[in-house]
């Protein structure tokens, strides 16, 4: 086995050198600049931001300008707010209006979440396009527990 030759290094013994980094205060990643870290602790205030926003009844289209998701919209998307449902068929093989949105993250990505099946609940995150048809807050479906 070959070893690399070290025998021309005259400048003293290994010693380990302490980086220093930044830690973001609220998910406690580490990051080499304080400019990084700021950063990540911007995102998530603004996501409380959004979600707050969302959750007092503002629309898509309000979020989406405010906050620069860049998410582009159909009319009936626009305004679409924490209260309306909508059928994911794929979500639990469901055909009823379940799902409700619970969660955007900062950059603009959609989770939704409701009871489709006997089996209890599902959330999950969505494409824009699984919510091309809003309905109203009164066709919500909610599965019961199976009896068997
Ligand atoms: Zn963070």
């Amino acid at each position: 086995m070959k070893t690399l030759y070290t025998g021309y290094y005259t400048g003293g013994v290994m010693e380990p050198i302490r980086k220093e980094m930044w830690k973001c205060p609220s998910c406690e990643s580490a990051f080499d600049s304080t400019r990084e870290a700021d950063h990540c602790l911007y995102n998530h205030v603004k996501e409380r931001c959004i979600n707050h926003d969302f959750g007092y009844g503002c629309s898509l289209d309000y979020i989406n300008r405010i906050y620069g998701l860049g998410w582009t919209l159909t009319e009936k998307q626009k305004n679409i707010t924490k209260d309306n449902c909508f059928k994911i068929s794929y979500l639990q093989c469901c055909e009823k209006p379940a799902y409700r949105i619970t969660h955007i993250s900062y950059h603009g990505s959609i989770k939704v979440y409701g009871v489709g099946s006997w089996s209890g609940g599902y959330g999950s995150v969505v494409r824009l396009d699984s919510l091309e048809d809003p309905r109203p807050p009164k066709e919500l479906f909610i599965a019961t527990k199976s009896k068997y």
